[in-house]
C-alpha cells in the first residue's frame, strides 16, 4: 500500500517538476526564464540588449555619425529599433538560426524581437494618454529575400521573424515585397556604391496594392476621428540593421503607393540586432 502511495507520489512530483532541459547556447541544465525559455539564466544575463537608445532615428545603443548628416530627410523610413547590439556572441546565435537551420533559436530571436517590440510601444506612446492618438502598428511585413537564397536557406530568415512577432501581438502579417536579385555585403561598400547597389533590387508583389488598401479600410479608417488623418503604420522586420540602405530600399518602393493608396504610409522598423 505504501509503496503504491509512493509510486503515485512520485508519478504526481514528475508532473509537477519543470521538465530539466538544457540551454539552448551553452548546454548546461538550469533555471530558466519565462521570457526567453530556452536559454538559461547566465546566458540571458549576457545578452546586450540596446535598453538606452542614443540615436533616435537608428535605434543605435552608441552615439551615431551615421545619422548626423544632412541627407536624412531622404530617409524613407521614420525610425528604427533593435533588440540587440550586434556582438560576437549575437552573431553566433544569428548564424546557429540563419545557416545551420538550429529551429530552437527561432523562438528565442522571436521573443527578443517581441521584447524590442514592447519597447518601442512604450516609447512611441510616451505621455500619450489620449486613446485616439495612440501610436499603433496596423500590419507586420519583412525584407524579402532573393528566390536563390530561399533555394539555399529554405526560408526567409526575416520572414519567420516577422510572422512569430505578428502572431504574438495579434497583428497582421502581410507580405508585400519581393527581392529581384541578391546584393553582395553591404558593410564593407562606399555610401555611393550602396546606393547604386540598392536601386531596383526591390519591388512590390502584385498584390501589394489591394492588401494596403485592405489594410486601411479595415484598421486604419476605423480608428481615425474627425480630429484627422492616423496614416497606415507598417513595421518592417529584417534580422540585422547595417548601413540602413536595405530598410530604406524597401520603405522607399513602399512609400511610393501612398498616391495611389490615397493614404500616407508611415514605415517603422524593427531589426533584432543593430551592428
Ligand atoms: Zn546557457
Ligand atoms: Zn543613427
Amino acid at each position: 500500500m505504501i509503496g503504491m502511495f509512493n509510486r503515485l507520489l512520485g508519478y504526481a512530483h514528475r508532473l509537477m517538476a519543470p521538465e530539466k532541459e538544457n540551454c539552448l547556447t551553452c548546454g548546461k541544465t538550469g533555471s530558466f526564464t519565462r521570457e526567453l525559455p530556452n536559454v538559461c539564466h547566465a546566458c540571458r544575463s549576457r545578452i546586450p540588449w540596446i535598453a538606452n537608445v542614443r540615436c533616435l532615428r537608428c535605434g543605435r545603443g552608441i552615439g551615431c555619425p551615421d545619422c548626423s548628416r544632412v541627407d536624412l530627410d531622404e530617409r524613407s523610413f521614420v525610425l528604427n529599433r533593435s533588440a540587440v547590439t550586434y556582438t560576437e556572441q549575437m552573431r553566433e546565435w544569428l548564424a546557429q538560426y540563419k545557416y545551420r537551420g538550429n529551429e530552437g533559436y527561432a523562438n528565442v530571436l522571436i521573443a527578443m524581437l517581441v521584447r524590442a517590440y514592447a519597447q518601442l510601444h512604450r516609447e512611441a506612446n510616451h505621455g500619450t494618454r489620449d486613446q485616439h492618438r495612440q501610436w499603433n502598428i496596423h500590419a507586420v511585413t519583412s525584407v524579402p529575400v532573393s528566390d536563390e537564397r530561399l533555394r539555399e536557406r529554405g526560408f526567409n530568415q526575416a520572414e519567420v521573424l516577422a510572422q512569430g512577432l505578428a502572431a504574438r501581438m495579434q497583428l497582421p502579417y502581410v507580405r508585400l515585397l519581393v527581392r529581384n536579385r541578391h546584393t553582395d555585403k553591404q558593410s564593407f561598400k562606399s555610401r555611393m556604391d550602396r546606393l547604386r547597389d540598392m536601386q531596383n533590387v526591390f519591388g512590390v508583389m502584385p498584390e501589394a496594392p489591394g492588401t494596403l488598401d485592405q489594410i486601411v479600410r479595415m484598421r486604419v479608417k476605423e480608428s481615425v476621428d474627425e480630429r484627422g488623418q492616423t496614416p497606415l503604420c507598417l513595421l518592417l522586420i529584417d534580422d540585422i540593421y547595417t548601413t540602413g540602405s536595405t530598410i530604406n530600399a524597401c520603405a522607399a518602393v513602399l512609400k511610393r503607393y501612398e498616391v495611389q493608396l490615397g493614404w500616407p504610409i508611415e514605415i517603422y522598423s524593427l531589426t533584432w540586432a543593430r551592428s
